[in-house]
């Protein structure tokens, strides 16, 4: 075995990450605020003004600050399963037996959340254009499974789905759309602002978010009444009585004014964020010129991209032969090739982080039995991925095989992006 020449680039002294909280200090105020006044649970000047701003940034009605993205996600699933089917006799389960399209290749937090209203998620397939739901799969899905009534969409690493043709199917349908814009907060589509398009929508102020709250998350809708039922299930869903009184389930799903302190604090600097995410994207692009390598997409002619995580995928032909267990990597090095693994040892070696895209879901273990739906119509769902044959199964396994997310953090200097693109650049000598 050999090792192809990088040791000459010194490791980093401290790790680059692959996106990792940037503070400014205004976020100190704000959280002195609520500590000054006492104010430090869920009820607040912070929750009030966060809820607003982000409201009339995105161009929804109402916010409501919540713990995480994945309890919006939760509020926004139950909230579209009992519009559809209505309230479930036990309280719980508003999606009992029911189907619901999920994006697949994803953060599983996408999709948990169908899974905790006891619906079962299947998958269309990903396209290559975007990375996201392929609306053509989504059709075919529609075609083997006509009575589903929800979708629940992501926008990955911050390029927004072709959200338009998705909401033309939905409505083709009438089903309704949770849209998922935990990762691109702050991109574009056709001039709109991600987490405008879903009949509701969510967006995650998760650590290694554009920006973040340190953890939380909002749901985004048009309607009052939605947001106060929301609002009531995220505080053990208490009724206008004297005493504790309940007719429904509820949660502790409420955002803190501290949390909401933070956010507040970071939210003047989303463009800034944004600002410097795109320069890493390009400066990568740049950078791997001459490579058998492309970034991930971004949809130029319709799309302004938060450009949150830069990834690259690596040409069919330049890969070297890999394969993956449930939770190991093999491959055999080999000279003008490259691999997933091999980027991402080299990374680690001078101390920066990579990782692989996201495992598409219907790969998982947890997920492995659910349908998925090629654009084609056929499922051939895997859940090892395979000794190079230059056949994937479908769009996300291939992305998967080829692809891995690369060290995006907006603290990163030029001078140690370029040593991480040299490093890469020698993956393929
Ligand atoms: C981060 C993320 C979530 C969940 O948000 P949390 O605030 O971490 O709960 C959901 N979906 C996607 C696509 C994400 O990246």
């Amino acid at each position: 075995m050999f090792i192809k020449d990088s040791n000459s680039i010194t490791p980093f002294e401290k790790k680059i990450w692959l996106s990792s909280p940037t503070m400014h200090g205004d976020e100190k105020k704000w959280v002195n605020d609520a500590i000054d006044t006492n104010w430090v649970s869920t009820v607040g000047a912070n929750i009030n003004a966060v809820e607003s701003e982000v409201a009339s940034f995105i161009g929804k009605k109402y916010g409501v600050g919540l713990s995480s993205g994945t309890a919006a996600l939760h509020l926004a699933v139950r909230l579209c399963a009992e519009k559809l089917y209505g309230k479930p006799k036990t309280g719980h389960g508003a999606l009992e037996g029911k189907k619901v399209f999920c994006s697949d290749m994803t953060f599983d937090a996408t999709v948990n959340p169908v899974v905790y209203e006891n619906g079962e998620p299947v998958f269309p397939d990903t396209e290559s254009d975007t990375w996201n739901m392929d609306p053509e799969a989504l059709r075919k899905a529609f075609e083997l499974y006509p009575d589903v009534k929800l979708i629940v969409a992501a926008h990955l690493y911050g390029t927004p789905a072709k959200i338009d043709e998705i909401r033309r199917i939905a409505d083709e349908h009438g089903a309704l759309i949770v849209e998922d814009a935990a990762e691109s907060f702050g991109s574009t589509f056709d001039g709109r602002q991600t987490g405008s398009f879903g009949d509701v929508s969510v967006i995650s102020f998760n650590g290694n978010k554009i920006i973040t709250g340190s953890t939380g998350g909002m749901l985004l809708t048009d309607s009052k009444e939605d947001a106060d039922t929301v609002r009531k299930w995220s505080t053990q869903s208490r009724e206008d009585a004297p005493w504790y009184q309940h007719e429904e389930l509820g949660y502790n799903y409420r955002m803190s004014n501290i949390v909401a302190g933070v956010v507040r604090g970071q939210l003047p600097y989303l463009r800034e964020h944004i600002a410097q995410k795109k320069a890493i994207y390009e400066r990568y692009k740049e950078g791997f010129k001459g490579l058998p390598v492309s970034m991930n997409p971004v949809n130029e002619t319709r799309c302004d991209v938060n450009c949150w995580l830069s990834c690259l995928i690596i040409d069919r032909q330049a890969m070297c032969p890999t394969v993956r267990s449930e939770n190991k990597a093999l491959y055999n090095p080999e000279h003008g090739k490259s691999c997933p693994a091999e980027i991402l040892e080299q990374l680690a070696r001078i101390n920066a982080e990579g990782r692989p895209v996201w495992k598409p879901m219907h790969m998982q273990p947890i997920y492995r039995l659910h349908g998925f739906v090629t654009k084609n119509g056929d499922g051939r769902a895997r859940t090892n991925a395979y000794i190079d044959t230059g056949d994937a199964g479908s769009i996300g396994e291939d992305i998967f095989e080829r692809g891995i997310c690369l060290p995006s953090d907006n603290k990163m200097t030029p001078a140690e992006q370029d040593a991480i693109i040299e490093v890469i650049g020698r993956c393929f000598d």
